[in-house]
């Protein structure tokens, strides 16, 4: 049975019952209603003719002279009007012919009659023996003046019962029609809201089977704030949070593809090198002078240039694996770069570079890092720093605060520059300005990818000013 079914199968009983209960009820009061104003009217016209009657108007002798005004009245009221003697002989009857009246039994039995005697209001209702009809009797006992004082007699009027059985059915047709007609309003009613219930959860239904199927564009149109409408929106929110999150997942598996390119690319330029060489060398060379030291270099070369590369690749998974833990102290800032520049400073020396560390406005500040690898950071950059500063250039480290509880550390070279295209991008993985350059200076493409994770775990920023043909300048902030 479908919901819409079940909810109008709900109203459709209540309304029945609602409207059973209800007709019942109405009808029973209403019988007993005009029951009774019956019974009152009745009585109003026995009081009535009781009072023609003891004002004189019909004396009992002569009510065969007054036929037809009695007659016209009993017909015109819809009555029937009898005058019984004291003795209980009928003097006239208006639904008896004058002639018949010796035939009509006594009426002193009759129990409308009976009643009147004893000084009450006689009701009665029965069939007639006289006219074979079924009627409500009401009668009641007059005096009325005679010549020796005072005499009785009794006054019944009657109503056929079929009179008021018509008027009854006739109400209880009205009761019952509306009763129907508000069964069919009711079902037809319900049967648009019940629609109006069930249409936005079967479009909730289809919609939340196309989004299982895979459609996750698809959103239900959300019409009210009801709780079908937060079911709705709800669905929606669902259906919004998977679509973000396949498309997270679609985008790192994108990444992680590019990135086994990448490295099964980078690694094959020195190893298919070194076969070279070595091919070479045990073709022959090895025994040519003039050639087997430069070969034996170059091998040696490119098998340096291998450990650079698996060696950040190494690094550079721990770090985005999660792997790599970190431990931090507060550690003398100007301490640590002094020794790291010197360090550097025979690489430098080489390229008759002036590498020079000005402590700045941190001189004496203390930096909350993980040591080595903020070593690491420093070697990074250093390391390209000459890299891609030609002879005679100069590298200067220097520091100066930034806000309260940051220090900047900032490695400037008077290099080659980078092209503004290329700023937001040197940080990603292999991502190189010149290819061959890198190469030939021995670069993997992974040392900014490396620092730049390392100053983001210790909470920092990194960024890069350059100008091409002037130099770079590569900053990031610690905590002090
Ligand atoms: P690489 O190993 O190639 O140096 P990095 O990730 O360290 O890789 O740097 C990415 C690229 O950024 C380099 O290939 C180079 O083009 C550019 N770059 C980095 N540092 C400097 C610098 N100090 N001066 C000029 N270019 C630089």
């Amino acid at each position: 049975m479908t919901l819409r079914a079940k909810l109008l199968a709900t109203y459709i009983g209540l309304t029945i019952a609602g409207v059973m209960v209800f007709s019942i009820f109405a009808s029973w009061e209403l019988k007993g209603y005009l029951d009774r104003r019956a019974e009152s009217e009745l009585k109003a016209h026995v009081e009535a003719v009781a009072a023609l009657v003891r004002g004189g108007e019909f004396p009992p002798h002569s009510l065969p002279d007054h036929e037809t005004t009695i007659r016209r009245m009993a017909r015109s009221l819809n009555l029937r009007l009898t005058f019984i003697r004291k003795d209980g002989v009928v003097l006239f009857d208006s639904d008896v012919p004058l002639d018949s009246l010796p035939n009509v039994e006594n009426h002193l039995s009759r129990p409308e009659i009976s009643a009147s005697r004893s000084g009450e209001f006689g009701l009665n209702r029965r069939e007639s023996a006289t006219v074979h009809e079924e009627f409500l009797y009401s009668a009641t006992m007059v005096v009325i003046p005679a010549p020796d004082g005072t005499d009785t007699m009794y006054v019944r009027v009657a109503r056929p019962f079929s009179d008021i059985q018509m008027l009854d059915r006739q109400v209880q047709i009205i009761i019952w029609a509306i009763g129907v007609l508000s069964i069919i309003v009711i079902a037809v009613v319900s049967s648009r809201a019940s629609r109006g219930i069930t249409r936005p959860i079967l479009d909730i239904a289809s919609s939340a089977r196309a989004i299982r199927d895979g459609d996750l564009s698809r959103r239900i149109p959300v019409t009210s704030r009801d709780e079908i409408g937060t079911l709705a929106s709800s669905i929606n929110d669902m259906a919004e949070k998977l679509g973000n999150d396949i498309a997270q997942l679609k985008k790192l598996e994108r990444v992680r593809s590019e990135f086994l390119g990448n490295v099964s690319h980078e690694l094959r330029t020195p190893i298919f090198s070194l076969q070279g060489f070595l091919e070479t060398l045990l073709d022959g060379a090895v025994d040519d002078p003039s050639v087997n030291r430069d070969f034996l270099e170059k091998a040696h070369k490119h098998a340096g240039r291998l450990n650079a590369l698996l060696n950040d690749l190494i690094e550079i998974s721990r770090i985005e694996s999660g792997e790599m833990k970190m431990s931090f102290r507060f550690m003398p800032l100007a301490d640590f770069l002094r020794e790291v520049t010197g360090e550097m400073s025979s690489a430098a020396a080489k390229k008759h570079l002036n590498l020079a560390m000005e402590p700045g406005e941190c001189a004496d500040d203390k930096v909350y890092a993980d040591r080595d690898r903020l070593k690491q950071v420093m070697i990074n950059l250093l390391d390209n720093a000459i890299k891609y500063t030609d002879d005679g250039g100069s590298i200067t480290v220097t520091t100066h605060r930034e806000g309260t509880d940051w220090v900047c550390v900032e490695v400037a070279d008077t290099g080659s520059g980078i092209p503004a295209q290329h700023l937001n991008r040197i940080f990603e993985r292999f991502y190189r300005v010149d290819k061959d350059r890198s190469r030939d200076v021995g670069g993997t493409g992974l040392g900014l990818a490396i620092v730049k994770h390392i100053v983001e775990a210790h909470g920092g920023i990194i960024r890069v000013e350059s100008t091409v043909g002037k130099g770079s300048r590569f900053m990031f902030t610690l905590k002090r």
